[in-house]
Parts: C-alpha cells; sequence; structure tokens
C-alpha cells in the first residue's frame, strides 16, 4: 500500500495540446474541480496560443498549479523552481529563454498571468541581426521605457517593487497584457486577478500613448499574427481532412 504525502500535489494532466505541453498539477482532493476550471478557459486559451504561435517551434511547457493560500503550506514550490514562490501570488515564471525548454507557470486561479509570461517569451524571440538583445533593450522601447519608468516613480510603492517594475521586460510585459486586452477585450486571460501599480502606469500609459505604443507591438508583431493566419488555415485544413475521413469510414 501507497501513501501519498497529505499537502503532495500531483500532476493530473499531461498533455500536448496545440503546441504546448500542457500540464495541470493540483492537490488530490481538489483534482476535479481545477480539471473543471481548466476545461472552461480551453477556448481562451486555445485563442490565445493561435495568437503568439510564432513561438510554437519552441518547447513550451504551460504548467497550471492550484496553489492558493487557503491550502496548506505547499513543498512543491521550492523543489519545483528552486526559488520562493509566495502563496496567493498568481506565480508565474518562465526561464531558459531563448527558445527550447522554456517554462510558464501559473497559478490556476491567476490565467492573466499566461499573457504577462509569453510577453516575456515574446521579448526573447527577437528578430533582427542582433538576437541576443531582447525588444525591450533596443533602442526604439527606449521612449516608452522612460515614459514608463517616470510615471512609475510619481507613485509611492516599495523601492525594490519599483526596480522590478522598471526592468525593461517587465515593463513589455505589461504592455503587451494591455495590447492583448485591447485585441481580445475582457475575457479570463485578460482580467487581472491583482492589479498593482505596475499595471496601472501600463494601463495609463497605452491609453496616453495608444496610437505610438499599438504601433511599437503592430510593427514588432507582425510575424506573429501571420503565422498564426497561417497557423488557422493549416489547422482548419486538417480538421476537414480528418472530418471527411471519419465521414468516409462510416460510409463505408
Ligand atoms: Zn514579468
Amino acid at each position: 500500500m501507497f501513501f501519498q504525502k497529505k499537502n503532495e500535489m500531483l500532476t493530473c494532466k499531461k498533455e500536448k495540446h496545440q503546441w504546448v505541453n500542457f500540464e495541470l498539477k493540483a492537490y488530490p482532493h481538489k483534482q476535479k474541480k481545477a480539471e473543471e476550471f481548466i476545461e472552461n478557459l480551453m477556448p481562451e486559451i486555445d485563442e490565445f496560443l493561435q495568437t503568439v504561435s510564432v513561438l510554437k517551434d519552441e518547447n513550451i511547457t504551460l504548467s497550471f498549479v492550484d496553489d492558493r493560500a487557503d491550502d496548506e503550506i505547499s513543498d512543491y514550490t521550492g523543489e519545483f523552481f528552486g526559488r520562493m514562490v509566495p502563496q496567493d501570488s498568481g506565480a508565474s515564471y518562465f526561464y531558459k529563454t531563448r527558445a527550447n525548454n522554456s517554462r510558464v507557470i501559473v497559478n490556476l486561479y491567476n490565467t492573466a498571468s499566461i499573457v504577462h509570461e509569453f510577453g516575456h517569451i515574446l521579448d526573447v524571440h527577437s528578430d533582427g541581426d542582433d538576437k541576443s538583445i531582447r525588444w525591450s533593450e533596443r533602442d526604439d522601447f527606449k521612449p516608452i521605457l522612460e515614459e514608463y519608468r517616470a510615471r512609475l516613480n510619481e507613485y509611492q510603492a516599495p523601492e525594490w517593487y519599483k526596480k522590478y517594475c522598471s526592468e525593461p521586460t517587465e515593463v513589455f510585459a505589461r504592455l503587451f497584457q494591455e495590447y492583448h486586452k485591447d485585441l481580445f477585450s475582457e475575457n479570463d486571460l485578460t482580467e487581472m486577478w491583482s492589479y498593482e501599480v505596475g499595471e496601472i502606469v501600463a494601463a495609463e500609459l497605452y491609453k496616453d500613448k495608444y496610437q505610438e505604443i499599438t504601433a511599437y507591438f503592430d510593427i514588432h508583431l507582425p510575424e506573429v499574427y501571420a503565422q498564426s493566419e497561417r497557423y488557422r488555415i493549416v489547422e482548419k485544413l486538417i480538421e476537414d481532412m480528418k472530418r471527411m475521413e471519419m465521414e468516409e469510414a462510416l460510409i463505408k
């Protein structure tokens, strides 16, 4: 007989979903609820994955973790990330950038962070001559970055938080969230669970410098959307073929 540790999270779903390796981790007694929750979100996740399908050649694992504060302290975090993840934070991380084995880990109930984390991955997926420089670290992002920093400084917030929010890639990811929200309007992936100073400044800046910021993303992401369009067409063809095959099989 094998007894599981009381508060051990288990992987209850692991599948190749669209082009990401998708996994769900939850405590045994919450597994069913977690599965249902994620099932309901799938259409929105699928839609989002199609928009960022330029990343589909990278090996991305998208993990949903049911890790809410009302749970007992999980020993999952330390073991998995090798770094502390605050409880109830809607933690999401990605690492191993520059393709291959990126991992996006989001709190199951803070799905808006999917968009944020993929924003980071897009940031390092920069094109051009020098691929070692993120989009957010290039000259054409500087005016936006400087404006964000200036506005952030007008707010009261702990220094460490301001420092973190001022990182070019953080500014990029937060503005990408705004841009994405603009494209898809309110849904579960755009509705943010925690809306702090960093997000407030991003939203204000996006509104005030709308032309400039949308133009920036429009210029840098056309490849993303072009490929996602192609991807949709291919998906549709495969779907049609499968249907025709099934219909044929039924006729026989
Ligand atoms: Zn971030």
